[in-house]
């Protein structure tokens, strides 16, 4: 009896509206966190899991060695590579495809990658308008790693110093 007495009441007096007022009126004045994206951003780890990017070494020599870990690794079966032996002997792709719309970003290739060769970048800002526009090849993940190579390398020195 005296349960449903006090439901009454609570219910009467408004009660959970009154709570739910009050938790409004604190943020009222609080700081506001919205940006207005795109002109403000907010930071970005330098671990942020965005476009992928293949590196080269600073005599231009590109990194990857073909040994085909990121792609066995990848759960989302996203990476293709085809490789080659060169007349050095040395072993390079021919052939490396990552299929953006499998990829679920979740970095496993570049940390299984033994030469930091493919990382992801903090670009987020990409998109395609045809079919197979998301399917990057060597060439554009070789020209975004050239193009961003400078905040790649900070990064990657900012995330060695986490671990
Ligand atoms: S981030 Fe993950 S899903 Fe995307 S290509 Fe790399 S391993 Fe595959
Ligand atoms: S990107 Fe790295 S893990 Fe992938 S094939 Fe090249 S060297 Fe191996």
């Amino acid at each position: 009896m005296i349960l449903r007495i006090r439901q009454f009441l609570h219910t009467f007096l408004l009660v959970e509206l009154i709570q739910g007022l009050m938790v409004t009126g604190r943020h009222l004045f609080s700081r506001k966190v919205t940006v207005q994206y795109p002109e403000e951003r907010t930071p970005q780890s330098p671990r942020f899991k965005g476009l992928h990017a293949l590196r080269r070494y600073s005599n231009g020599e590109e990194r990857c060695i073909a040994c085909k870990l990121c792609e066995s690794v990848c759960p989302a079966l996203a990476i293709t590579i085809e490789s080659e032996e060169r007349e050095d002997g040395s072993r390079r792709t021919t052939r490396y495809d990552i299929d953006l719309t499998k990829c679920i970003y979740c970095g496993l290739c570049e940390e299984s990658c033994p030469v930091d060769a493919i990382v992801e970048t903090r670009i987020q800002e990409y998109h395609g308008e045809r079919r197979g526009d998301l399917i990057y090849t060597k060439p554009m993940l070789l020209a975004i790693g050239d193009l961003y190579e400078e905040q790649i390398a900070k990064d990657r020195a900012a995330d060695a110093a986490y671990r």
